[in-house]
């Protein structure tokens, strides 16, 4: 078999191009023609592999799906518009009015905000507990419960759990276990041998690495039965394994229109095929940061798995191979501090974006998490005084030089 990389780079559709172009074309386009209506008619009923319209499939976003599947060894993926867009279809295909979703206030703010905001109107509620206590996780679940939802490394909080240990719950109440793998990718961590049902990219992220676009990915791993699935019962019935996937492309994805663009998909795969690379150096980067952060005067605490001292150590490096990611977060005296420390900064960017080659910072709990009240941001684990960076791709020593010149400007503190 080859590896991540030989994949990324060869994977995918394997077609002859009429001008030998080695790179898959972009489809641009909506709608796709059929030579009668006999073919029109079976691409619609799904007896043929044909595309009709590109809110449901094309040709350039199912050779980026296609290239994924291999390289996560799923069943089946499906390229969305966002993160955010892959996240919400798998909750609309798989929760109703009534029903409960289990999840940890340890999340990215947006997909709280969604869970609790968005779709609790809708009659869904969200139960919270610590992910890092299995015996939680089962106390929740109920005869309502339709999905349990995680991170990998929570953004920011940087929280890992024992995802083997939360499967086996999940898989003890015939419940799918969805996890956000965006800052892990499927490099550091290939959620279908751990159990987990679903997989859920913000493709924006790692994936682009120069967050040239939008994108998400949802991939079935194919490891849970859908006939348990309330709500996929009856596409359980006629498309077996598939049914996710079914329900998906022929009712959430394609109602809501969540499709990701084609020229968005050509410029994702682009991004994939350096993935690996990428991802090595921004651990690499990020962990030595981290090392340089831990020992500087005025940096009250850093955050992230990768320090022998942080309580998820240990269960990182086994899970994630001995990488760790490339966020982390720190502290200073407080949001004054933090905002000069941002202020000064001359080569990394103040921006909301992560895993990007680009090395970005901000405050999150004056940006992200805004819209929570002191009480609930602490309840997610979002102090005042929090920095998180988001570790590009740079020459180390210019991310050193930086940190260090905005650091050294704050001021001396003042006596007791
Ligand atoms: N999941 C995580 C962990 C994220 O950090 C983000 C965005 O920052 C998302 C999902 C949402 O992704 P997108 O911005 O592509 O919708």
């Amino acid at each position: 078999m080859r590896g991540f990389t030989s994949t990324a780079i060869h994977g995918g559709l394997n077609q002859a191009d009429q001008y030998g172009a080695l790179r898959f074309p972009v489809y641009d386009g909506a709608a796709f023609g059929a030579e009668s209506a006999l073919a029109l008619e079976q691409a619609f009923a799904g007896r043929s592999p044909a595309h009709t319209y590109s809110r449901i499939t094309n040709p350039t976003v199912a050779d980026l799906e296609r290239r994924l599947r291999e390289l996560a060894g799923g069943l089946a993926v499906i390229g969305l518009a966002s993160g955010m867009a892959a996240i919400t279809s798998v909750i609309l295909a798989l929760c109703e009015a009534g029903s409960n979703l289990i999840t940890s206030r340890h999340l990215f703010g947006n997909t709280l905000s969604l869970f609790a905001k968005t779709l609790q109107p809708w009659g869904l509620e969200t139960r919270y507990v610590s992910m890092l206590e299995p015996a939680s996780l089962a106390r929740a679940i109920d005869s309502q419960t339709r999905a349990i939802f995680l991170e990998t490394i929570t953004n920011p909080q940087l929280e890992v759990a024992d995802i083997k240990a939360l499967a086996e719950v999940a898989a003890a109440h015939g419940v799918p276990l969805l996890l956000d793998n965006t800052v892990a990718t499927p490099y550091l961590f290939q959620s279908r041998e751990y159990g987990v049902a679903v997989e859920l990219l913000s493709a924006t992220k790692y994936i682009s690495g120069g967050a040239t676009c939008l994108g998400g990915l949802l991939i079935d791993n194919g490891t849970y039965d859908w006939s348990r699935a309330p709500k996929l019962a009856r596409e359980a019935e006629k498309y077996g394994p598939l049914a996710l996937v079914a329900s998906l492309r022929r009712e959430v994805y394609r109602n809501t229109g969540a499709c990701l663009a084609p020229h968005n998909a050509y410029l994702l795969s682009l991004g994939l095929e350096t993935l690996a690379l990428r991802v090595e150096r921004s651990c690499a980067n990020a962990l030595a940061l981290a090392e340089y952060l831990a020992r500087h005067p005025r940096v009250r605490g850093v955050n992230y798995p990768g320090l022998a001292t942080d309580a998820g150590h240990r269960l990182a490096a086994a899970q994630f191979n001995h990488r760790f990611g490339g966020i982390l977060t720190f502290d200073l005296d407080g949001k004054e501090e933090c905002f000069r420390f941002l202020d000064r900064l001359r080569m990394i960017q103040r921006a909301t974006n992560i895993n990007d080659n680009k090395s970005l910072a901000l405050h999150p709990a004056s940006t992200i998490f805004a819209e929570y009240g002191e009480i609930e941001r602490r309840a997610m684990g979002i102090r005042p005084t929090m920095v998180r960076l988001a570790v590009g791709i740079e020459d180390l020593e210019d991310l050193l030089a930086d940190l260090d010149q905005a650091l050294a400007a704050a001021p001396q503190p003042t006596g007791p």
